[in-house]
C-alpha cells in the first residue's frame, strides 16, 4: 500500500482531528529531559516516533550512511536524496501499521521509540544555509502597494513577470516557541523631518509557507520545472515577522533589509512533499503568461487551509484573525525556485524559502496586520476592549494549517511566536 493510502491505519490510535495520521508522518528534531542528545523523529497522532532509536536498532538502514537520524538536523537525511526520501517513507509507514509486527509487537523497542509528543522539546528541523522571502499573493501585493504608494501604482510593473523576492537572514530563523523581541532601528513618520532611532511602533506578522530545499543545485546551472520540484523536501509554516515602520523608510532603492531581519520563525514539523501529493491544485490563471523558464505543466499549489489566532497580553481568548489558504497563491514554489537557480545561483540542502504573505480576496483573508487593520484605520475589536493595529508587547500569535483527506487531515501543527519588549 502506498503510504498516502487513505485506507491505512496505525496501531496507534490517532483521532480523526489530528494533524498527524499515519499518511502524513511529518519530520522533526526533538529531545527529551531524559535523553537531551537531538535527534530525528517523525510525529504520529500524540507520539514522537525517534527514528534515531529505530535506525540503532537496525529497523531502518540506509545503503552508505548510518547515523543518520542521530543528528541535530534533517540535513544528512535531506542529502541523500529524493529516492531515499520515498523509501524512507514507505518503511516508517510499514513499521506503523496495525497489521505489521515488527514493531507493533517489540514492546522494549516501542517503550523507547514511541515518545509523547507533550514530553518532547522540539529544536529548529534543519540547519538554515539560506533564507530567500518571496511575495507570491497578488492580493497582498496590491494591498501593501496602495498602503505605500497609493491605488494608481499598487502593483508593480514587474509583479506580474518576476517572482519577486530578497534574500533574507538565515541566521535568525528560529523554531515555534522561541520568544521574539520586538526590534530597534530607524524610523520616520511622515510627519518627522529627521529619522530617529528607537523600538519599532507597527510590528506585524506574515502567514507564509516555508518551503524546504534537499538538494543543491550547481553554481552556474539552470533548472527545469521537474528538476526544481524533485529538490523540494516539504514544507512549514512561516511567520516572517515584519517592522513595518521600519520598512517604510528603508526600502527604497534595495527593498526590506533590517525591518525582517530580526525573526522569522517556522512550525517544528517538516510536512513531505509527498504527504502533500492528494492535495495538489492548479493555483490562479497567470496572465500575462511567464516567460518561458517560468511557464508549468504540471498544479504546483496544495489546497491547504491556513489560520491565524491572536492572544492578546493579559488576555485568555484567542481571536481568529485570519483564514486563508495557500491555493490562492500567484506564484508557485516551483516557480520561485526556477526564478531563483535561473541567474545561476547555487541553492543549497537546508535552503529555506518563504512564500510571500499569503492573503485572499476576502477580508477575512488577509495574512498581515498591516492589511487587517488598513495600516491601522480599522483596529482590531479585542476581548478585553482594547484595539490592536499592530502588535503589542505580550502578544501571542499561532498560526496553523492542513489539508482535509476523507477521514483524516495532513497537518503542520503550530508556530507561535510571543513579543518581547524592546531591550
Ligand atoms: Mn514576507
Amino acid at each position: 500500500m502506498h503510504p498516502n493510502d487513505p485506507k491505512l491505519r496505525s496501531f496507534i490510535d490517532v483521532d480523526p482531528s489530528s494533524d498527524f495520521p499515519i499518511q502524513n508522518l511529518p519530520y522533526g528534531v526533538f529531545f527529551t529531559p531524559e535523553q537531551p542528545d537531538l535527534r530525528v523523529g517523525v510525529a504520529i497522532g500524540d507520539f514522537v516516533l525517534d527514528l534515531a532509536a529505530l535506525e540503532a536498532a537496525g529497523l531502518i538502514r540506509f545503503d552508505n550512511a548510518s547515523g543518520v537520524f542521530a543528528r541535530p538536523s534533517l540535513n544528512a537525511f535531506m542529502a541523500l536524496g529524493p529516492a531515499v526520501w520515498g523509501r524512507t517513507r514507505a518503511r516508517i509507514s510499514e513499521l506503523l501499521r496495525h497489521d505489521h509486527p515488527e514493531l507493533r509487537d517489540n514492546i522494549e523497542l516501542r517503550r523507547r521509540a514511541l515518545v509523547p509528543r507533550n514530553f518532547a522539546d522540539m529544536h529548529m528541523p534543519i540547519a538554515v544555509q539560506g533564507f530567500t522571502d518571496f511575495y507570491s499573493s497578488k492580493e497582498h501585493a496590491t494591498n501593501v502597494g496602495i498602503m505605500f504608494r497609493g491605488k494608481d501604482n499598487a502593483l508593480m510593473p514587474n509583479w506580474l513577470s518576476i517572482p519577486i523576492g530578497y534574500n533574507g537572514r538565515a541566521s535568525t530563523v528560529v523554531v515555534s516557541g522561541t520568544p521574539i523581541r520586538r526590534p530597534r532601528g530607524q524610523l520616520k513618520p511622515p510627519t518627522a523631518d529627521v529619522p530617529v532611532f528607537g523600538p519599532c511602533k507597527r510590528l506585524d506578522f506574515e502567514l507564509e509557507m516555508g518551503v524546504v530545499i534537499g538538494q543543491a543545485s550547481a553554481m552556474g546551472e539552470m533548472l527545469t520545472e521537474q528538476q526544481a520540484e524533485e529538490m523540494i523536501f516539504g514544507f512549514t509554516l512561516l511567520n516572517d515577522w515584519s517592522a513595518r515602520d521600519i520598512q517604510a523608510w528603508e526600502y527604497v532603492p534595495l527593498g526590506p533589509f533590517q525591518a525582517k531581519a530580526f525573526g522569522t520563525s517556522i512550525s517544528p514539523w517538516i510536512v513531505t512533499r509527498e504527504a502533500l501529493e492528494p492535495f495538489r491544485v492548479h493555483g490562479p490563471a497567470q496572465e500575462p503568461a511567464p516567460l518561458p523558464y517560468l511557464q508549468q505543466r504540471g498544479a504546483n499549489n496544495y489546497d491547504l487551509h491556513l489560520e491565524v489566532d491572536l492572544l492578546g497580553a493579559g488576555t485568555s481568548q484567542p481571536v481568529r484573525i485570519s483564514t486563508t489558504n495557500s491555493k490562492l497563491m500567484y506564484w508557485s514554489s516551483v516557480q520561485q525556485l526556477v526564478h531563483q537557480a535561473s541567474n545561476g545561483c547555487a541553492i543549497a540542502v537546508g535552503d529555506l524559502l518563504g512564500s510571500g504573505t499569503i492573503s485572499g480576496p476576502e477580508k477575512h483573508q488577509r495574512g498581515s496586520l498591516l492589511e487587517i487593520s488598513w495600516n491601522g484605520s480599522e483596529p482590531l475589536e479585542m476581548p478585553d476592549g482594547s484595539k490592536r493595529s499592530f502588535l503589542e508587547d505580550g502578544d501571542s500569535l499561532v498560526m496553523r494549517g492542513w489539508c482535509e483527506g476523507e477521514g483524516y487531515r495532513v497537518g503542520f501543527g503550530e508556530v507561535e511566536g510571543t513579543i518581547a519588549p524592546a531591550r
